[in-house]
């Protein structure tokens, strides 16, 4: 595996002695690689006015690039949580994958992309043990400010390939998501144990919840806001193989 290192000063120390034990996945929402590459380095002022960065970028020809080192936080997440934890980029490792992304034409995330992402995180995973259920898209740590890497990215292969988990429901899944079904507050609690953040509003857990794990929801003319037994279903096998840490 080829990796390209750029240097950039947007970094700093793990916060508290924090060790990776997440890997969020994004996309750029640019115009190409270069912009972004503008926003990590600095040599492009970035829209919002802040500093950013990250560890790891792949372009769509699957070249890959690093930008800051694995032992330091890069800023990535932003304000984020998961499961209890709110310095996501302190406990960390992001990768940011080439797309435009909404604002710029959202497409499919290319094969040597995927291929590379494959490569590079497997070994990210092994080397730092970052259990499955700690994959996550941006989207999953900061459901009501971001959509990325979105509900083209391929998760399910992702896992398959060994990076990350994909629900496979029983039917006690079935019967549990009945009972989600049935109460907003039994959903909303079943987010948030799934890791999700009790603060995010219903609507924004169930997007992001769908964009990583029931994409299908953007691909009928279902209302994607509204839950179905598919989805919570998936949400009940979430919860219930999530190990205690
Ligand atoms: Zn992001």
């Amino acid at each position: 595996m080829k990796i390209t290192k750029k240097p950039t000063d947007h970094f700093e120390e793990r916060k508290n002695g924090a060790r990776p034990s997440f890997l969020i996945i994004h996309y750029t929402e640019t115009q190409g690689p270069q912009v972004a590459e503008g926003y990590f380095t600095g040599a492009l002022a970035h829209p919002t006015g802040g500093r950013v960065s990250t560890h790891y970028m792949i372009d769509e020809n699957g070249s890959i690039t690093q930008y800051v080192d694995e032992d330091k936080r890069a800023w990535h997440a932003g304000i984020s949580y998961w499961d209890g934890n709110e310095d996501i980029n302190s406990s960390s490792i992001g990768i940011e994958l080439v797309n435009p992304g909404r604002k710029y034409g959202y497409r499919r995330f290319s094969a040597a992309q995927m291929q590379a992402l494959v490569a590079l995180a497997k070994d990210i995973v092994q080397r730092h043990n970052i259990p499955a259920h700690r994959v996550l898209g941006h989207s999953d740590v900061a459901p009501t400010r971001k959509v990325d890497p979105g509900e083209l990215f391929d998760w399910k292969m992702l896992a398959a390939a060994g990076v990350g988990q994909w629900p496979e429901p029983t039917e006690e899944d079935y019967r549990i998501a009945d009972d989600y079904l049935r109460s907003e507050q039994t959903l909303k609690e079943a987010f948030i144990k799934a890791g999700y953040d009790p603060k995010a509003d219903m609507d924004s857990l169930i997007r992001a919840f769908r964009q990583h794990y029931d994409q299908d929801a953007f691909k009928s003319q279902n209302d994607s806001k509204v839950p179905n037994r598919q989805m919570a279903a998936r949400l009940s096998w979430l919860v219930r193989n999530k190990p205690t840490l």
